[in-house]
């Protein structure tokens, strides 16, 4: 789900397709790239940047990436 409300937003960089959680809703840098992406967000689920998931929880948040990371690589997500 996707919640601009909730602590955690897990981003997908526009640049290297790397999936990464953070707290920030302003600005997003990638770990991957080093990508600075500013976040404009148009609605509430629509965004520049791609919302892949949303959290409260500080230990959701870095398992969502892990499968999120893990669907990815075996193919079976859309990215
Ligand atoms: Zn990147």
């Amino acid at each position: 789900m996707i919640d601009l409300c909730m602590k955690f937003q897990i981003y997908q960089c526009n640049n290297c397709g790397n999936i990464q959680a953070s707290t920030s809703k302003k600005t997003f840098k990638c770990f991957n790239c080093a990508k600075s992406i500013k976040i404009l967000i148009k609605n509430k689920s629509g965004s520049n940047l791609k919302i892949l998931f949303s959290t409260n929880d500080s230990s959701e948040a870095p398992f969502m990436v892990r499968e999120l990371k893990r669907l990815k690589y075996e193919g079976k997500f859309f990215v």
